[in-house]
């Protein structure tokens, strides 16, 4: 049974997010490998083969892009001595290094972790129920036996379980992203110009507008295809859906992004209840000046049909957990405020009509879309990339649903834990 009270588990640091790698300090890189030696020593880390063994234990991948300049020493075998120290670690990666050792990492004892989330997920896999998504022809297509699920931690430490390598489409995953890319090229101010920051406390495509004739938030289709109309709007819509492949792609680390066109074209097909949001929206005059709305729509259906997996969303979770850092590439994609108004909206808006519901018991940041996918953040400590999808009525995966209640229950990660002394 994974629920152990939560008192029980110190595995967490419970420490804000990291934010750019730690500064070079005094130490030079002499100290440091000097130190570094002195580690292995102590951890009785023979060879680059123990140390190895010590990374992967601790949940660190040897192709983290942040360790690329000592992967060569790293895959060999020799002894851990001066001289093949001198050859290998930056500074950087030095301080990695020891910060792993030192055991000063987000996830302190990564196999127990690794152990309890697979239990969670042994769990949600067991529940029945849903019907997958069947109103976008291309989703009823989808396996409702597949279920993926991935953690990346902000210090980059990674697992994954069942069908976390097969690529399924973003779909309303894909709006956070839309809307810091927006706020980025565009500022707060204006951006909530034109659209509003409340829950609807109605369906994701319900034909309706707030008092001010605006979308009431991001997380929503109208709110979505407002904020694709502030990205680049003067741009050709190929070059605009680029700069949002690039935006996804700096977020997970890598290029694992692609584009799905069937269900590209099956959204376009199937489209009236978007196309009748945004001639609302139109029809007060409320989009920037000088957009073209259908060039909004097309890039709206085009971020849904975005597909990644598992693996690569809980790094963009874990993206937005670590203030907008990516923890493999250490490189920030958006400025801090950026990061905290995306994940204020994703608490209070991200779950569909269940938010209030999602916020008041698992408490923690999360946006789920039609196809069963459901990114969900830790903030500071973690981001989980998860896909199963069968649905509840209100559109959220269902095994996701029960995965992120059993998740809060095992580990201290309600955003409020730490406030009622449950982080300990
Ligand atoms: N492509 C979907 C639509 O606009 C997104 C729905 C969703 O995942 O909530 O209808």
């Amino acid at each position: 049974m994974v629920t152990r009270p939560i008192s029980d588990f110190s595995g967490f640091s419970g420490r804000r997010a990291r934010f750019e790698h730690d500064r070079p300090d005094a130490e030079t890189a002499r100290e440091l490998l000097e130190r570094l030696l002195q580690r292995t020593q102590q951890e009785k880390l023979v060879s680059t083969t123990d140390l190895r063994q010590r990374l992967l234990q601790a949940g660190i991948d040897l192709d983290m892009p942040r360790l690329a300049d000592a992967r060569g020493f790293l895959a060999s075998d020799v002894t851990l001595d001066t001289a093949a120290l001198e050859t290998a670690p930056t500074p950087d990666i030095s301080r990695f290094l020891l910060q792993i050792m030192d055991g000063d990492l987000a996830i302190q004892n990564f196999p127990i972790f690794e152990n309890r989330i697979a239990n969670i997920y042994a769990y949600a896999q067991a529940i029945p129920g849903g019907a997958v998504a069947n109103y976008i022809p291309e989703l009823a297509k989808q396996d409702p036996n597949a279920f993926g699920l991935a953690v990346c931690s902000i210090d980059g430490q990674r697992m994954a379980l069942g069908e976390a390598d097969t690529p399924f489409c973003l779909q309303s995953v894909v709006k956070p992203l839309n809307y810091a890319l927006a706020l980025g090229l565009n500022g707060e101010r204006y951006v909530h110009h034109h659209v509003g920051r409340e829950p609807s406390g109605l369906g994701f495509n319900e034909l309706t507008l707030n008092r001010d004739n605006r979308p009431h938030n991001p997380m929503i289709n109208s709110g979505a295809i407002m904020c694709s109309a502030m990205i680049r709007p003067g741009r050709p819509v190929d070059e605009r859906f680029d700069m949002l492949m690039r935006f996804w792609d700096s977020a997970i680390g890598s290029q694992a992004c692609s584009f799905d066109a069937a269900v590209y074209a099956s959204e376009q097909a199937t489209a009236e209840r978007n196309y009748a949001l945004a001639r609302l929206m139109q029809s007060h005059g409320v989009f920037p000046e000088g957009s073209i709305v259908e060039r909004a729509l097309d890039l709206y259906f085009r971020s849904c049909a975005i597909s990644l997996d598992c693996r690569a969303l809980s790094v963009a979770a874990a993206t937005l957990a670590n203030g907008g850092v990516c923890p493999l590439t250490g490189h920030r994609i958006a400025e801090p405020a950026i990061i905290r108004n995306t994940l204020s909206l994703m608490l209070t808006c991200g779950m569909y009509d269940f938010s209030g519901e999602f916020a008041f018991v698992v408490g923690l940041p999360a946006k789920s879309g039609v196809s069963g996918g459901l990114m969900l953040v830790v903030p500071g400590v973690c981001g989980i990339g998860l896909w199963s999808p069968p649905l509840d009525r209100l559109g959220n995966t269902v095994r996701g649903l029960e995965f992120s209640r059993r998740l809060v229950e095992a580990f201290p990660f309600h955003i409020f834990a730490g406030t009622t002394g449950e982080l300990r």
